[in-house]
């Protein structure tokens, strides 16, 4: 068990975790990152990533991460892979505990904690992440062209994948549980007109196929307990997030999908001190790059905190 005394400390190894740190750093404030255990976050879990600014001929989203964390650690960044377990924000250092034991004090925090995909019977299933199971249409609809996928999920991003799949696959499989949509209108105006995608009302996957690769699904029908075998390529979940927040949710205000909430225009929560960055208060878009610009816009805000005590 060690005792770490930081002027500011960031949790996360997201996009919004490295850069508020890159920015932390550039600004002097000598700041330690806290990694977690699922060291580089939900985008290690991606294939090629084409959407972020700078690579021009795509990178993994291992790759993507591996040079971030590098970019932080020239900076002089102190890294420790350990995941907090516990937080105390009534006293001022903020208190937080760690998994491998560990005590940390610091005046300032930023968090950076991301969300995690639901899956929907993860042990079972995890042997096809990257071989035909994904979270993330926008990061792996491109290797599905001409072939049938299936998208899992009655909400927006169940639809907008689903819409999005179409320009690559041939068939996209919407299944659902319930037999109406919870998308808003207008995606599901997009979704009834496309002739590609199929609608599998009240269904919902009793078990994903195949030796190695994904190869095919069996639906159950929950009306009816009827099953039906389905041959495909892939299946994309998009049955929600859940945003890595358990142990702040005593201190921090919290949106009714346990989302931080911060103040408008800005990444301060309800605690001074407190920041939060990137997927952790932000339901709505989700992407890499504007993670990063919100672990740049906390750093930023931070140093003012910090300027001003
Ligand atoms: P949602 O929570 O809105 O939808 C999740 C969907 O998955 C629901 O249809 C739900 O079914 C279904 N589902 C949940 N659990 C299971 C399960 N175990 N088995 C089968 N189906 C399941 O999540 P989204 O990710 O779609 O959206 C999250 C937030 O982000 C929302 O606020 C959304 O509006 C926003 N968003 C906005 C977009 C936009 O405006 N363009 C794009 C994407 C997201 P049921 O309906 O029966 O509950």
């Amino acid at each position: 068990m060690a005792q770490y005394v930081s002027k500011i400390i960031i949790l996360g190894s997201g996009p919004a975790g490295y850069t508020a740190a890159i920015y932390a750093a550039r600004a002097g404030l000598n700041p330690c990152l806290i990694s977690g255990f699922e060291v580089g976050g939900q985008l290690t879990m991606t294939t090629n990533i084409e959407n972020f600014p700078g690579f021009p001929l795509a990178v993994s989203g291992n790759e993507l991460m591996q040079k971030m964390r590098q970019q932080v650690l020239n900076m002089g960044v102190t890294i420790i892979d350990d995941k907090i377990n516990g937080v105390d924000f009534n006293c001022r250092p903020f208190v937080l505990s760690s998994e491998n034991g560990n005590c940390f004090q610091t005046e300032c925090l930023i968090i950076a904690t991301g969300s995690s995909a639901k899956w929907l019977n993860y042990e079972a299933h995890k042997k096809y992440i990257g071989k035909g199971l994904s979270t993330c249409a926008t990061c792996d609809g491109f290797f599905y062209k001409n072939k049938t996928v299936a998208v899992i999920g009655g909400g927006n991003a169940a639809a907008e994948e689903a819409v999005y799949l179409t320009n690559f696959a041939s068939k996209v499989i919407l299944v659902h549980r319930r037999n109406e949509l919870r998308a808003d209108q207008i995606l599901q105006q997009r979704i009834f007109k496309n002739p590609k995608i199929e609608i599998c009302w009240n269904c919902v996957v009793d078990e994903i196929l195949g030796e190695d690769d994904v190869s095919g699904i069996i639906l159950k029908n929950v009306r009816s307990d009827e099953k039906k075998k389905i041959q495909l390529s892939g299946v994309f979940l998009a049955i929600g997030h859940t945003p890595n927040t358990e142990i702040f949710k005593k201190y921090l205000k919290l949106d009714e999908d346990g989302y931080i909430v911060t103040k408008p225009d800005s990444c301060a929560t309800n605690i001074e001190g407190v920041f939060a960055a990137g997927d952790v208060q932000d339901k709505v878009f989700q992407k890499a790059v504007i993670a990063a610009g919100s672990g740049a816009k906390a750093a930023m805000e931070a140093q003012k905190y910090l300027s001003s005590l």
